[in-house]
């Protein structure tokens, strides 16, 4: 962390202090330059300050805070405060001082390095002083400091509409830094495009400048205040204003990788993580002031135990197979070299996979000899049969996908069961009949299941992927296990009403349960941690070297038998996505 001690202290000073010092007026209004700051800055944190509770926290300490909830207020007042710093640290208007952080990425400690070392390279960079000389620039810097307007009559360089000097004021501004002047209507036709090509926190000035004798558009970036005066006052759209005020936040947001907007729609909120928020767990889950869940690597929903990188090949593969997998299965074989699925769009059975470059035999899928065409496939053989049947890579994804559908669908429908008993219980305890403490137990029983629905879910990714670092048979008992003991809860949960948990001997056949439940998630996923954890760099090298030559093997015997679509090698391969959805032949 840096030290600005070092730095000259500076007293306090507000925006309209630094005007009376001359140091850098600007030559419209900018009275209200320093209303952003009205706000109570003191006011108390409102943040929320969140730590994981029913969903696995790794081996850090539970209690330590991994994300902070924000509104989208927070963000602004966070964002005044930084505005704050700079302009006590520099004595310049709070609009230019977010120029400043908006350049160096909203990081505090690069302005004020920058600022001391280099100020006039600052300047340019943020587009408050003009890079080169100002081309057709009318208005010139007066005694004050300030841009003044001389001429009789002053014609706008973009429309080419000439204005009456006792016409200007109302009609024209002017861009400060570099005296660029055009009519009002130009600039909010300028401003509105460039917001509407996504533009805020970079609008630049309309007008040109000469640099080391060459024409380029002048580095001059408008500040807040000019641009939000021109869209109010002088015919610009209220939506497109919004727009801008939004972007100014969300230059903010985008700039700190540590914050993040909730993906839900219309959703506000955002989540900045701490320092023991850990990137690299199987829990990067957070939740938004309104409940949205979501991984906050990657904005998908959360997806412990798989990971970001297999969760995202995950979607875009369903979502592909999806629209083809029913023609897949009618119309399509695997490529017996590289096990991409592919079709048969003509009458002739040598097939050749664009994929891998494999010339085989449609009907037999045994290698077909292209230079010579001398194929035989009439005989019955044990390996054709074996051979023709065999739709491994669909099939095996076939089996994933299934089971994940199921536990998401069986998640949706537990959800709603939960709604409807807690809309029971609540009840049960607005009669009088049973006390918060009583009812607690079913809202726990309900989470758990939803919980460990969920990472049954993406388990199902995780074995499809096959992580090298999988010590296959214990997860896949530990698997079994967590399903088995979540469809009991399940079960209980669904054929029985909620009264009868109710009475004390079922209550704790319920909580028992559950936390059988909860036991088992535990143990699959610190399983697939310590596994993670302990895959050292010399496994990994180890893993390299082993598939290679695996894969040299299998291309060797490609045809003469089919190997086992089980096989690490085919898992990668088919991983990767695959092109056969295209005509191959
Ligand atoms: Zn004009
Ligand atoms: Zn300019
Ligand atoms: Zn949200
Ligand atoms: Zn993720
Ligand atoms: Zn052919
Ligand atoms: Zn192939
Ligand atoms: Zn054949």
């Amino acid at each position: 962390v840096l030290s600005i001690a070092r730095y000259p202290a500076l007293k306090m000073s507000d925006c309209e202090d630094v005007d009376e010092d001359g140091s850098d007026r600007m030559s419209y209004n900018v009275e209200d330059s320093d209303e952003i700051f009205d706000d109570d800055d003191d006011d108390e944190c409102s943040m929320e300050v969140c730590t994981k509770d029913l969903h696995h926290s790794g081996p850090s300490n539970v209690m330590e805070p991994c994300f902070v909830k924000l509104t989208a207020d927070d963000i602004v007042k966070e964002q005044r405060k930084l505005i704050q710093n700079v302009v006590e640290l520099t004595r310049l208007p709070g609009h230019t001082a977010r120029q400043l952080l908006q350049e160096m990425k909203w990081s505090f400690e690069n302005v004020a390095v920058l600022y001391y070392d280099d100020q006039e390279k600052l300047f340019a960079k943020a587009g408050i002083s003009v890079n080169g000389e100002a081309i057709d620039a009318v208005a010139v810097r007066g005694s004050s400091g300030d841009f003044v307007l001389d001429q009789q009559t002053i014609t706008c360089q973009v429309c080419l509409e000439d204005f009456e000097k006792e016409e200007v004021e109302n009609n024209m501004s002017t861009a400060s830094g570099c005296g660029h002047v055009f009519c009002n209507a130009c600039w909010v036709r300028h401003i509105t495009t460039q917001v509407k090509e996504g533009q805020a926190a970079r609008i630049s000035c309309a007008g040109e400048t000469f640099v080391e004798g060459k024409r380029r558009r002048c580095n001059i970036i408008l500040d807040e205040c000019f641009v939000e005066e021109l869209l109010r006052g002088c015919g610009g759209s209220s939506e497109i204003l919004k727009k801008y005020q939004a972007r100014l936040i969300d230059s903010y947001v985008n700039n700190n990788p540590r914050i993040k907007w909730c993906p839900a729609t219309d959703c506000t909120n955002a989540i900045r993580v701490t320092d023991s928020f850990d990137a690299n767990s199987f829990d990067t889950s957070v939740e938004c002031s309104d409940g949205h869940v979501w991984c906050f690597n990657c904005l998908d929903e959360p997806h412990a135990p798989a990971e970001c990188s297999n969760v995202k090949e995950w979607r875009k593969k369903c979502q592909e197979d999806s629209a083809t997998s029913n023609w897949l299965v009618a119309y399509t074989k695997d490529c017996p070299n590289c096990k991409v699925a592919i079709n048969k769009d003509g009458g002739c059975n040598h097939m050749h996979c664009k994929h891998c470059d494999h010339h085989f035999c449609w009907v037999c899928l045994g290698i077909f000899e292209h230079k010579t065409y001398q194929h035989t496939c009439n005989k019955f053989t044990d390996d054709e049969s074996k051979m023709a049947s065999g739709r491994t890579a669909l099939q095996r994804y076939t089996h994933y996908y299934e089971r994940f559908n199921n536990h998401s669908k069986s998640r949706e429908l537990e959800s709603k069961l939960q709604e409807d008993a807690m809309f029971k219980m609540k009840k049960m305890q607005e009669d009088g009949n049973k006390t918060y403490m009583d009812v607690q137990f079913m809202k726990q029983a309900t989470s758990q299941l939803i919980n460990a629905r969920r990472i049954l879910q993406w388990t199902y990714v995780v074995g499809f992927y096959d992580p090298p670092w999988l010590q296959r048979n214990i997860f896949d008992l530990n698997q079994s296990e967590l399903e088995n003991a979540t469809e009991k809860l399940s079960n209980m949960l669904e054929t029985e009403d909620v009264i009868k948990w109710c009475a004390p001997e079922d209550r704790v056949e319920m909580i028992n349960q559950t936390n059988q439940v909860e036991t088992r998630v535990k143990h699959l996923l610190d399983a697939l941690d310590t596994w993670k954890t302990n895959f050292s760099e010399s496994d990994r090298q180890d893993m390299v070297e082993a598939s290679n030559s695996q894969d040299h093997e299998e291309t060797a015997e490609a045809g003469s038998s089919r190997k086992s679509g089980n096989k690490r090698p085919v898992a990668k391969s088919e991983g990767r996505g695959t092109n056969g959805r295209r005509p191959n032949k």
